[in-house]
C-alpha cells in the first residue's frame, strides 16, 4: 500500500519518496512508497505535476488507484534510468490542486446545505474541467431552494469555519451522525469535519478553513434519472465563470445597444419582430408570385390550345418557384409551367393546370437525369434539385419539346 500523504495534509505540494516499482503495463507508471499525488476517486480528479529524479524531471500526466491500494503515477515519457529504491522528489501542480480542493470542499458545504434546508441528500458528485455537479435525491427542486442553499453555503464559507480531518472506527462513525456512511470496506474511516456544519467520510483533498473555498455559485439544474442534477462552480472557477458570463452578456448587450439587464427583454422584442416580419414576408412573396404569374401568362401566347411558360430565375428559392407554379396553373386551366432557378440552390419545378393530360413527375425524372440531379413528383406538380446550373435553360426547352 502506498502511504498517502494527502490524507493528513492537503497543502503538501512537495515531498520526497522512494521508487518501489516501474510498471510498463497497461502503460508506463511509477509506484512510490509514499505520495502526495491524489489519484482519481470519489468524484475528484487526479493531480498532475513533476517527479524529479537524480538526473531528470518526469511529467506526471495521470494518477490512479490500483486495486491493491497502491497509487500509480503515469508518466508522459519513459525515465532514462530508474530503479526500485531510487530517491525522488515529487511536486504537485499547486494551482490544479487548489482548484480541486475548492470544488471538493465547496461540494461538502453545498451538499450539507441541501440536507439541512430541504432534506435532499447528495447521491453523486462529478468534477469536470470547468464545472462540477451533484445529483440530489429529490423528486423536485425549485429556483428558491437553489438560491437558499447557495446563500447558506456562502454564509458557511464567509464564517471561515475550520475543516478538520479525523480518523475513527466504523462504530464511532455511526455514532457521530455522519451525513453519509460509505459502504463497509475498511474498519478505519477518514472523516472530514466542517465545524458544527457537516461531517462526512471522504478520502479527498480539502481546504483547512471554509474561507479558502472563496464562494460557490450554482448554475444549471436538470432532471436526471435519480433526481435532480445541480451544476456549480467554486472559488477561482466561480470568478472565471462569472467573467465568461459577463463577457458573453456584454457582447450580446452591445449588439442590442442595451444594458446587460435589458438583454432578455430586447431579445424577446427582436424575436417578436422576426416572427411578424417573417409573416409579412410570406404574405409579400405570395402576392409577388401571384403578380408574376399574371404577368407571365399575359405575355405567353397560346399554341395548340395551351400556354407553355418557360422561365429561369437566378435569385429565387424553391419556395417561390413552387408558389409561382401553383399560381400559374391556378389562374388558367391550360397552363404548363417549366420553371428553374440557378441560385441559391439550382432546381427545377414543373407543373400543369388540373385536367391537363401530361405527367409532370415522369417528365421531371426524364429531364433531371440530363443534369445529374434527382427529383420527381405527382402528375400535376414535380420538383428536383441539380448539382449546378449548367445546361438548365436547355433542359427547360427540351422538356417543352418532349410534350406531345
Ligand atoms: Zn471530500
Amino acid at each position: 500500500m502506498t502511504d498517502r500523504l494527502y490524507y493528513h495534509d492537503s497543502f503538501l505540494y512537495d515531498f520526497e519518496a522512494e521508487v518501489r516499482e516501474v510498471t510498463a503495463t497497461p502503460k508506463l507508471g511509477l509506484i512510490l512508497d509514499r505520495t502526495a499525488f491524489y489519484p482519481t476517486s470519489g468524484g475528484q480528479v487526479f493531480d498532475t505535476g513533476i517527479i524529479e529524479t537524480e538526473n531528470e524531471k518526469l511529467k506526471v500526466t495521470e494518477v490512479a488507484d490500483a486495486e491493491d491500494g497502491r497509487v500509480v503515477h503515469y508518466l508522459e515519457a519513459p525515465p532514462k534510468s530508474l530503479q526500485p529504491g531510487a530517491k525522488i522528489r515529487g511536486q504537485i501542480d499547486a494551482t490544479r490542486r487548489r482548484d480541486h480542493m475548492q470544488q471538493h470542499t465547496g461540494q461538502h458545504v453545498l451538499s450539507a446545505a441541501f440536507v439541512r434546508m430541504f432534506s435532499m441528500p447528495t447521491v453523486s458528485f462529478h468534477m469536470a474541467d470547468d464545472y462540477c455537479s451533484i445529483d440530489l435525491d429529490t423528486p423536485s427542486i425549485n429556483k428558491d431552494q437553489i438560491e437558499q442553499a447557495e446563500r447558506l453555503a456562502n454564509e458557511i464559507i464567509l464564517e471561515n469555519r475550520a475543516v478538520k480531518i479525523r480518523f475513527v472506527t466504523r462504530d464511532e462513525a455511526v455514532k457521530s451522525g455522519l451525513r453519509k456512511l460509505p459502504p463497509a470496506e475498511r474498519d478505519e474511516l477518514r472523516l472530514i469535519d466542517i465545524d458544527d456544519f457537516d461531517l462526512s467520510a471522504c478520502g479527498g483533498t480539502h481546504v483547512n478553513q471554509t474561507g479558502q473555498i472563496g464562494c460557490v455559485m450554482l448554475r444549471k439544474t436538470e432532471r436526471v434519472r435519480q433526481g435532480w442534477r445541480v451544476e456549480f462552480v467554486a472559488g477561482q472557477r466561480a470568478v472565471a465563470t462569472a467573467r465568461r458570463d459577463f463577457t458573453a452578456l456584454t457582447e450580446t448587450a452591445g449588439l442590442f445597444s442595451a444594458h446587460i439587464y435589458d438583454v432578455p427583454q430586447q431579445a424577446r422584442k427582436s424575436l417578436d419582430e422576426i416572427r411578424s416580419l417573417r409573416k409579412q414576408r410570406e404574405q409579400s412573396v405570395e402576392e409577388l408570385a401571384e403578380a408574376r404569374a399574371a404577368a407571365l401568362l399575359a405575355e405567353t401566347g397560346e399554341t395548340n390550345g395551351r400556354k407553355i411558360v418557360i422561365r429561369s430565375f437566378s435569385d429565387r428559392d424553391m419556395n417561390f418557384m413552387k408558389l409561382l407554379a401553383q399560381q400559374l396553373t391556378r389562374l388558367a386551366p391550360n397552363v404548363i409551367a417549366l420553371l428553374a432557378t440557378t441560385s441559391p440552390q439550382p432546381s427545377l419545378v414543373f407543373a400543369q393546370s388540373a385536367g391537363q393530360p401530361h405527367d409532370m413527375g415522369a417528365l421531371m425524372k426524364e429531364m433531371i437525369v440530363k443534369l445529374g440531379g434527382r427529383g420527381g413528383g405527382s402528375k400535376d406538380m414535380a420538383q428536383g434539385g441539380v448539382p449546378n446550373a449548367n445546361g438548365i435553360d436547355a433542359v427547360l426547352h427540351s422538356a417543352a419539346s418532349a410534350l406531345p
